[in-house]
């Protein structure tokens, strides 16, 4: 299901937080919807399928995600990711990533240029590791939305 950050369902992907939890979660998330405005991409992705861990199996279960992609001329690709996920042992994290399109000689499609994944457990709590996903996210939506300028800061090849 795909909507803006006002549909998104937060008691029925993560029915066990306390309203508090919530309110932390919608004030990080109208934070990266501010510098998403007049952007057609940033849509918010959820799975109430995934609410409930569904159990390690191939690929990372996804809960709640929001991608924001750039694409230029068509071929080339920029991509900006914030995903609340299941860890294969069922603990949930929060992954950030840049990834853009590959030019190498050797083709990898695509490259993570910049990731983080947090994991809740004990000393981190969802709110706090989503916060600090979105402040992640929001600083590299600052930065040029170019993908041959991510690519040159990891010294990938240019398009
Ligand atoms: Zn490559």
């Amino acid at each position: 299901m795909r909507g803006s950050f006002d549909d998104v369902p937060w008691n029925t992907l993560f029915p066990l937080l306390p309203p508090a939890d919530v309110d932390s979660l919608n004030q990080a998330a109208r934070t990266v919807d501010a510098v998403c405005v007049g952007r057609d991409t940033g849509d918010w992705e959820w799975f109430p399928e995934h609410a409930t861990f569904p159990g390690s199996r191939v690929g990372t279960p996804v809960i709640l995600g929001l991608d924001v992609i750039e694409h230029a001329d068509g071929v080339d690709q920029l991509e900006f990711l914030l995903q609340v996920v299941w860890t294969e042992a069922g603990r949930l994290a929060v992954d950030s990533a840049v990834n853009v399109a590959c030019w190498c000689d050797t083709d990898h499609a695509t490259h993570d240029v910049d990731a983080i994944r947090l994991e809740i457990g004990e000393y981190t709590s969802l709110p706090e590791a989503f916060r600090a996903s979105v402040e992640r996210l929001t600083g590299w939506l600052a930065d040029p939305h170019n993908a041959d300028h991510w690519r040159a800061r990891v010294g990938l090849p240019p398009r």
